[in-house]
């Protein structure tokens, strides 16, 4: 047990109900505001993947067997503890993400609200209707859970990216073993806490570890189907190792969203929208609000505008609650954003705001708007995931779109018009897997989110994330 600012949390692989220490070797958590290291944490080696892939296994037949109702139950007890440790949770969180605290508290109810949709969207699976299709036969459909689920999640949302993961798949009746970034486990490991006395044991397993632990568990004979939230990269190695045994994947990847800005647009709300869109969670999002595409007509206004927004952004410690923009996860990824920012610069762009690291200690980068770049640019056309928007000018709505959908990644788009024949034909032309009009980042549960492209494929939440968990099963009975 560990006390990490002010939450106690285990520290420990999650087996079979109960915690394992040990493995192979050990892995530094480091505190984004400071770089200061915070604890360790053991790194799984074969000997522990064996094991939780041994016990979901062994909690498949029980688990998948068990009533939905049964299954929604422990789904929304979980919810309730959750909520109920909110604090806990929120604390743990911000101090490894380096989130603002103030962000943390819609991140925790929207996981909560999650579990309680995944809770009730077990209920509600359905096939066609059983009939007569050969005489003499009776077929009718059941939808049985795909298996052991070996879950990979990313470090930018830790908690949530887990509940949409664990959520459909638990609720469809299969098991899981969820790996968590090795740079952000904290609150994987308390909600392995938390579930130890919801579930039977087995049916959730965690293991802690970096992308090579990632990578033994995703090539276990004893995993039935590989869900990852993460980067293309990641996506693109898992397919590969998954074809060789030819388990079902489920990718959830990076974006680079576009925020289309058609020349009768709502400036102001444009603003507003990319001043949270845009800089939330410090850029690290994937559907983050990272390329303006603006008209022409707009688009110095608009430029001007953003600009004084982004410096308007509270930089600051995450534990305080006027901080709206908190450091980068990591020093790598403060690297990672500088790099591409620099290059664009090198090759000519401006910044208009920001454009380099903020001097103080820890992983933080200025809010920064950029102009002056081609649609071929590197900082278009990469993810860059960190507090950088774009801006770039286009003629007329054909070539905003153009420019839009110009990118390998396909997650998210937004399109801002007052003129909803102009926005629906945007909505019909992006090709995007969500597609907001008038505004960029809200999520439901009740709806699906995922790619298009190399944004990858399978949907998180909604009842399309529930049925991605089940094989249809065609049972035929003679008369
Ligand atoms: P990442 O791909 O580096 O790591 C994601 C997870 O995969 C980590 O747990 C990591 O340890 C593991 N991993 C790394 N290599 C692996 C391998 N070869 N086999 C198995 N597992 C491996 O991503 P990240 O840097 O942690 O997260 C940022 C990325 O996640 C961004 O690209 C972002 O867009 C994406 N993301 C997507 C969504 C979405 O809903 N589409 C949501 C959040 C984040």
């Amino acid at each position: 047990m560990a006390q990490i600012a002010g939450s106690e949390v285990i520290l420990a692989h999650f087996v079979g109900g109960g915690f394992r220490q040990g493995g192979d070797g050990s892995l530094p958590v480091v505190d984004p505001a400071t770089g200061a290291p915070t604890v360790d944490v053991p790194r799984a080696g074969p000997a522990e993947i064996d094991a939780a892939v041994a016990a979901a296994a062994g909690a498949l037949a029980d688990w998948g067997g068990a009533p939905p109702g049964t299954r929604a139950g422990a789904l929304l007890a979980l919810a309730d503890a959750i909520e109920e440790q909110a604090e806990s949770f929120g604390r743990l969180e911000s101090a490894n993400v380096g989130k603002p605290i103030a962000a943390v508290p819609d991140e925790l109810d929207f996981a909560v609200d999650n579990l309680r949709f995944f809770a009730g969207a077990a209920r509600t699976l359905e096939g066609r209707a059983a009939g007569e299709y050969l005489p003499g036969y009776t077929s009718m459909l059941r939808r049985d859970p795909v298996g052991v689920v070996a879950a990979v999640t990313p470090w930018n949302y830790p908690l949530m990216m887990a509940v949409w993961k664990l959520g459909p798949a638990l609720a469809a009746g299969c098991t899981v073993v969820l790996k968590p970034s090795e740079l952000t486990p904290l609150t994987t490991c308390k909600l392995a806490e938390t579930a130890a006395g919801i579930f039977p044991p087995g049916v959730l397993n965690v293991v802690l570890g970096d992308g090579a632990v990632g990578a033994a568990l995703v090539a276990h004979p004893g995993v039935d189907m590989v869900s990852l939230t993460g980067s293309v990269a990641t996506g693109k190695h898992i397919a590969e190792s998954a074809s060789r045994s030819l388990k079902r994947v489920h990718l959830e990847l990076g974006g680079k969203a576009p925020v289309v800005v058609l020349a009768d647009a709502d400036l102001e709300a444009v603003v507003a929208g990319v001043r949270v869109a845009g800089y939330c969670n410090a850029g690290q999002d994937c559907t983050a609000a990272a390329r303006v595409v603006a008209a022409g007509t707009v688009h110095d206004d608009l430029v001007d505008a953003l600009a004084a927004a982004a410096s308007s952004l509270a930089v600051g410690d995450p534990g305080d609650e006027a901080t709206e923009l908190g450091p980068l996860v990591s020093e790598a990824q403060r690297r990672r954003v500088g790099g591409f920012v620099d290059r664009a610069l090198a090759g000519g762009a401006r910044a208009v705001t920001g454009g380099t690291a903020a001097d103080r200690p820890g992983w933080f980068y200025e809010p920064s708007v950029i102009v002056g770049v081609d649609q071929a640019a590197e900082i278009v056309q990469q993810e860059v995931f960190g507090p950088v928007v774009t801006v770039q000018r286009a003629a007329d709505d054909d070539e905003a779109l153009a420019l839009a959908n110009g990118v390998d990644y396909g997650l998210a788009a937004s399109v801002w018009t007052a003129d909803v024949g102009r926005a629906m034909r945007a909505a019909a032309r992006l090709r995007f897997g969500t597609v907001w009009v008038n505004d960029h980042i809200p999520l439901v549960s009740e709806m699906p989110h995922g790619g298009f492209k190399q944004s990858g494929y399978g949907k998180d939440m909604s009842v399309y994330a529930v049925e991605a968990y089940t094989e249809p099963k065609h049972v035929m009975v003679k008369w």
